[in-house]
């Protein structure tokens, strides 16, 4: 037998509790952190299943510090892997990474470290992993423990597929004896099993935690004026410390937006799959450094993201499906502190992705989930209940129920916070569907709004369309009401969009029962939207600037960041220094007992941020 496959022979003591308190500083376990790390730590493999933010680093860095030997990470981003290991050194945890970018002196000097046994964590890429001469390394050393993160790269199913995680299979045949663990954000059945499958797992447990992010404040609204709306947002969250991140339909809309809001004197980048190798590392880091910087990005843009102070995530385009929109959303906010979701969409949105459903080559099967996940997604954003419920329905949650069983508002989402009004719209429905049919079928939603509301403009006079008995039928309803309704209508299916033409509404067969009158139509009418959500413009109990002392903290942390070329989260997170803000601590004992300081960190800054407070 390998040494590294040796059994755990239960002479180290470490004790999860104590590593936890005096390493992270941290009071306790999360959700199902600690059943994870009692298992891991007893020796045991398994998968977990937790959403962004719901802290899975601990569940393979306790266990890792708890046992003997070195802690393997499979990381699939260098990015990811670099700023993992800042973090850890700033709290005492010799760690370094190995990967493809790393200069040959210093991959020696970090394989040097590994075989004097001097490293806890080494987080590895998974292509340098499965080479047979790090294998064979690893074969003569004691491991602690395995860990594959973002284990749903493992999996030609999901979006994300990396073709190097296929070769982690291996892991389970030449260390069987040693905790494998596999991590991702990913709840979708298909995926879990293939990693199952691939990396072993099949007779381990699965970890699944609770998938609600209360904190996460969930908003869906039409998309009437894109950069009105977004310029409302920022100002919603001017002042705020922490990260923004705007996700883009397409490539060149990340550019665009990104340049705009540079114009708006705003600290923005784009990311993108079609960026050079380079440029999109360099955009990783400085958004993991910038202060309040903006990352304007497509969907390519996602593992990597550490932050725990991304503080909104607007989405400008509909998701394919709530999977993907609720991970996007869950890089929002993983410090636990107030942080919001906007999704901004348009019927045009709901019809380009069905047409590109149809048109895609993937097979019956495949498509008929996402048609699903798609249609899912649009429920949820036409949604006149609660959006959380129906979100965490995707993922097998039952929201909680009153005794009465009806769903407890979650109280943290538009819906909740102010209900939309409904109102019969069966008339309004059969008025704008008759203006679609009388001009022809032949016009974008702009037009056919003219003619309901009676406006002479020169296209109805070319057209003669004010000579149409709907000419002039819909005056009762705002302009914005009546593209909300054929939103709708579109969103219920009785409408479709030509996008890849002139936008114009074509009625589908679903049309029918409506004009018949054989179906009833409730409807959301639209609010137009006043900035602020009921907290009050800006988000609840996030650090704020304007709090001098919080501020000072700020500063002192920016300036340690800079000189050690580390992301300031990693030094203290926000979250901490809000509590060292408040607490005011006059002693290195005090400031030791705030969450977020463990002993390495104190030891370090204590002095510093006591001065920082006494001034
Ligand atoms: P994930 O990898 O699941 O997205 P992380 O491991 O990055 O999540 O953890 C998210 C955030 O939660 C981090 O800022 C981390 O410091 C914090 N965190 C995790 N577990 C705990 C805990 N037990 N107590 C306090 N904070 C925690
Ligand atoms: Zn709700």
């Amino acid at each position: 037998m390998a040494s590294g496959d040796m059994p755990y022979d239960g002479r180290f003591d470490g004790d999860p509790f104590s590593v936890l308190a005096r390493v992270f500083g941290h009071a306790g376990f999360r959700g199902r952190q600690e059943e994870v790390v009692r298992h891991v730590a007893d020796g045991g493999s398994g998968l977990v299943l937790m959403p962004t933010g719901g802290g899975k680093s601990l569940c393979y860095q306790v266990p890792a510090l708890c046992r003997p030997g070195v802690g393997i990470v499979v990381s699939p981003l260098i990015a990811l892997m670099e700023d993992q290991v800042a973090a850890l050194r700033q709290q005492g945890v010799a760690a370094a990474a190995l990967h493809s970018d790393l200069p040959e002196g210093e991959a020696r000097k970090v394989l040097a470290e590994l075989h004097a046994g001097d490293l806890k964590l080494l987080y590895v890429s998974p292509e340098r992993l499965t080479l047979e001469g790090t294998l064979a390394r690893l074969d003569t050393l004691p491991i602690a423990l395995f860990a594959v993160d973002e284990a749903h790269c493992v999996s030609q199913w999901g979006h994300h597929f990396r073709p190097e995680y296929r070769g982690l299979g291996v892991l389970a045949a030449r260390f069987p004896r040693t905790p494998r663990l596999a991590l991702t954000a990913t709840a979708d059945p298909r995926t879990v099993e293939d990693i199952r499958a691939q990396l072993g797992l099949s007779d381990a447990p699965v970890f699944r935690g609770g998938f609600d992010r209360p904190n996460i404040r969930i908003e869906a609204r039409p998309r009437e004026q894109e950069r009105a709306q977004l310029r409302a947002l920022l100002r919603e969250h001017a002042g705020a410390s922490g990260a923004g991140i705007i996700y883009c339909g397409s490539r060149a809309r990340t550019e665009q937006t990104a340049e705009w809001l540079r114009g708006e004197g705003q600290d923005a980048l784009a990311f993108h799959a079609g960026m050079e190798a380079a440029d999109k590392r360099e955009a990783h880091r400085r958004f993991a450094r910038g202060d309040a910087v903006i990352m304007c990005a497509t969907i390519a843009f996602g593992m990597g993201i550490d932050r725990p102070d991304v503080r909104w995530v607007l989405h400008l385009d509909l998701p394919r499906s709530p999977e993907s929109w609720y991970q996007e959303i869950g890089r929002a906010g993983r410090d636990g502190l107030p942080a919001h979701a906007l999704l901004l969409y348009g019927a045009g949105d709901i019809a380009l992705a069905r047409h590109r459903v149809e048109e895609s080559s993937a097979a019956p099967e495949q498509k008929r989930i996402e048609r699903q996940r798609l249609e899912a997604m649009v429920a949820i954003a036409e949604s006149a209940t609660c959006r959380r419920a129906l979100l965490l329905r995707c993922f097998g949650e039952e929201p909680p129920q009153d005794s009465a069983g009806s769903v407890v508002p979650c109280g943290n989402c538009d819906v909740c916070l102010s209900p939309p009004r409904l109102f019969d719209g069966t008339v309004a429905a059969q008025k704008l569907l008759s203006a679609v049919l009388r001009t022809g079928r032949r016009f974008g939603v702009g037009h056919v709004v003219d003619v309901l509301r009676g406006r002479l403009t020169e296209k109805v006079a070319q057209f003669a369309h004010d000579r149409l008995p709907t000419f002039g039928v819909g005056k009762d309803l705002s302009d914005a009401a009546w593209r909300g309704v054929a939103r709708q209508l579109v969103a219920h299916g009785a409408l479709d969009v030509a996008v890849e033409n002139h936008g114009e509404l074509v009625p589908t067969e679903a049309a029918r029962p409506i004009l018949r009158g054989e179906e009833k139509l409730m409807l959301r009418a639209d609010v137009a939207r006043q900035a602020a959500p009921s907290r009050g413009g800006r988000v609840g109990g996030a650090p704020a600037s304007g709090d001098p002392l919080f501020e000072k903290l700020r500063e002192w942390r920016r300036a340690e960041a800079q000189a050690q070329s580390v992301p300031a989260y990693v030094i203290f997170q926000d979250r901490t220094l809000a509590e060292i803000a408040t607490a005011r601590p006059r002693s290195l004992d005090q400031l030791g007992a705030i969450p977020g300081v463990g002993r390495t960190k104190l030891e370090r800054y204590g002095t510093a941020v006591l001065k920082v407070l006494q001034d």
